[in-house]
């Protein structure tokens, strides 16, 4: 009998090629000619987003986030292999420290989909080793540290061992008071919420919070809230956060949209990030000018509980800058 865990199996069925992808879409050939074929960042598209882009069109929201052009390839003046300047905050090879009180720990280096405005496409993932000791003994000996942040990579793609194993290590560390996953996992696998992951959430004996990353409401659908509310039901919060997108969220109607089907769901929309310049994205990006009117028109359409943060990352700051 096959141990692999179900979610593991629907991973392995992810669009890796790009060109069966396309043929799944129906593209034409010369759409074909516009996609990357060998893009640096490889694809990795699970069967669920895949089913719900649009047939035909490389004008989709869902397309648009995970599908290689090549005007990937080109570059611009200000987009950087690491604009949000991770490699400086590296204490360890696992573990970055930004913030006061807060540090991330980059679980892994997988993840369930690949996004093509990941800041973090270029980082130099450490994936000899799969434990996290030296990273612990910093958190261990760092008693300013009270809220540890689970991110890679995605941190569901690890096992519920190596889960279980890290989240254990964690809870032995007296100041370190709240773990918050950093996940978008469920958006493309939501059967990744396993029995087994939710036990270990319920015994868990510090605050979990919980924070996913969708940028459209077509991302939903009843899977992914079903998963989502097993989370909710123990009790852990569940937030979003979005990254503003052009062809994919830079409207005040797509916003509404996307914060009124959260909140309908009992999840706090909780930034909209503007976009970090990595190289390689700048077709993705809208001003902050643009920005900040569509957020204001979208504003007058939600409770103010529905409105995420508008928030800019800028290296080296000691927090993230509020836009408006
Ligand atoms: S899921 Fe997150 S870490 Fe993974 S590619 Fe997308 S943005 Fe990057």
């Amino acid at each position: 009998m096959s141990t692999v865990p179900l979610w593991r199996e629907i991973q392995r069925q992810n669009f890796t090629k790009v060109r069966d992808l396309a043929h799944f879409l129906q593209l034409s050939e010369s759409q074909i000619q516009e996609l990357d074929e060998t893009p640096a960042f490889v694809l990795n598209v699970p069967q669920r987003l895949a089913k719900k882009m649009q047939k035909g069109t490389l004008d989709d929201p869902l397309f648009k986030q995970f599908v290689p052009l090549k005007k990937e390839r080109l570059e611009a003046p200000g987009y950087l292999l690491d604009p949000v300047a991770d490699m400086q905050a590296k204490r360890q090879a696992k573990l970055l420290h930004k913030y006061e009180g807060r540090a991330l720990v980059i679980t892994t280096s997988a993840c369930a989909m690949h996004c093509r405005y990941c800041f973090r496409k270029n980082f130099p993932y450490e994936t000899k080793t799969q434990t996290f000791e030296k990273e612990l003994e910093i958190l261990e000996n760092d008693t300013t540290i009270q809220e540890v942040l689970l991110s890679g990579g995605d941190p569901l793609s690890l096992s519920d061992l190596s889960l279980e194993a890290l989240l254990t290590s964690l809870s032995r560390i007296r100041h370190v008071k709240r773990v918050r996953f950093h996940t978008r996992f469920i958006m493309g696998i939501p059967e990744r919420i396993t029995d087994g992951f939710l036990a270990l959430l319920q015994d868990y004996p510090k605050q979990i919070w919980f924070v996913i990353h969708a940028n459209a409401a077509c991302e939903f659908d009843a899977d992914i809230w079903q998963a989502l509310k097993k989370i909710q039901k123990l009790g852990i919060p569940v937030l979003c956060q979005s990254v503003l997108l052009k062809g994919v969220n830079d409207h005040p109607d797509a916003l509404v949209e996307l914060s009124s089907v959260l909140i309908d769901h009992g999840i706090t929309p909780y930034y909209l990030h503007q976009l970090d310049p990595v190289q390689g994205s700048q077709h993705f990006e809208v001003s902050e000018n643009e920005g900040l009117k569509i957020i204001a028109e979208a504003q007058k359409n939600l409770p103010g509980y529905g409105v995420p943060k508008y928030v800019r990352e800028d290296a080296g700051e000691p927090s993230k800058t509020i836009l408006g």
